[in-house]
């Protein structure tokens, strides 16, 4: 299962690319890459604390839960572009963070001396152990994705692959669709048209996420079921 920033629009965090999203009132150069970093480290460390501030409000919604109740039928595993921890929140115990984590902070000279943030902000000045600033642990436009290979192989593996709230125009996040086995049904969550880059048919559910997904979830488990009797 592959999520993007629709999956929490409906628990109040902004989207990024639709008509109220965050890159209306932010330019992505300025706050979500390395090189807004080297130019206004404070802009950007601002940013994110809002974003950690809209967070702490927050709460998962009906589709973050039903996603963590269907780890008792299926074996879910989900790969997030999301920063946000709400799929953790709803009970998810398989979540893999492709674009990082809002609640983490990172030492610019050892990437992988990672720290939980207390409460929601940090600040210049706020150093890692080495005494080098700390970062906001995400992975900024024109930078390495390092968990891609894990999530292609989780996604390698797949009995039935979706994307629920993702426009699928980041990369490479939306190349994981080209591993999904050719066995493997493909659902779409979001009620607006997404392109998927595949040939494959893919069964779209045009709803929001909190409808959209138990939809889904029970369409699964129909497949599933005519699977086994087919079997049988
Ligand atoms: P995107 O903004 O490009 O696309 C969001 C998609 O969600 C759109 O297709 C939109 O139609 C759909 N959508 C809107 N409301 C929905 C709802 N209620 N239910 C279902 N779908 C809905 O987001 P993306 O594809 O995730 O883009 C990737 C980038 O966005 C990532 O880098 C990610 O880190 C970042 N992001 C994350 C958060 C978060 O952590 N919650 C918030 C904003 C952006």
């Amino acid at each position: 299962m592959l999520t993007g920033a629709g999956i929490s629009a409906e628990s109040g965090i902004r989207t990024f690319r639709d008509s109220d999203g965050l890159w209306h009132d932010h330019r992505i150069e300025d706050v979500a890459t390395p090189e807004g970093w080297q130019r206004n480290p404070g802009l950007v460390l601002e940013f994110y604390n809002q974003r950690r501030r809209e967070l702490h409000k927050a709460q998962p919604n009906a589709a973050h839960i039903a996603l963590a109740r269907a780890e008792e039928t299926f074996d879910v595993r989900i790969i997030t572009q999301n920063i946000d921890d709400l799929h953790e929140r709803a009970g998810s115990t398989k979540v893999l963070h492709l674009h990082g984590e809002l609640k983490k902070a990172r030492s610019t000279a050892d990437p992988s001396l990672i720290y939980d943030i207390e409460g929601t902000e940090l600040n210049l000045g706020d150093r890692c152990e080495l005494g080098s600033q700390l970062r906001p642990h995400i992975v900024w436009f024109g930078e390495d994705v390092p968990a891609m290979p894990l999530a292609a192989q989780i996604v390698q593996t797949a009995d039935v692959f979706a994307v629920v709230g993702s426009s699928l125009v980041v990369y490479p996040a939306a190349a994981l669709v080209q591993y999904v086995p050719p066995t493997a049904p493909i659902f779409v969550v979001d009620p607006k048209d997404v392109s998927v880059p595949t040939w494959r048919e893919v069964i779209f559910i045009k709803e929001k996420a909190s409808v959209g997904v138990p939809k889904m979830l029970e369409a699964m488990r129909d497949f599933f079921t005519e699977d086994k009797r087919k079997g049988e």
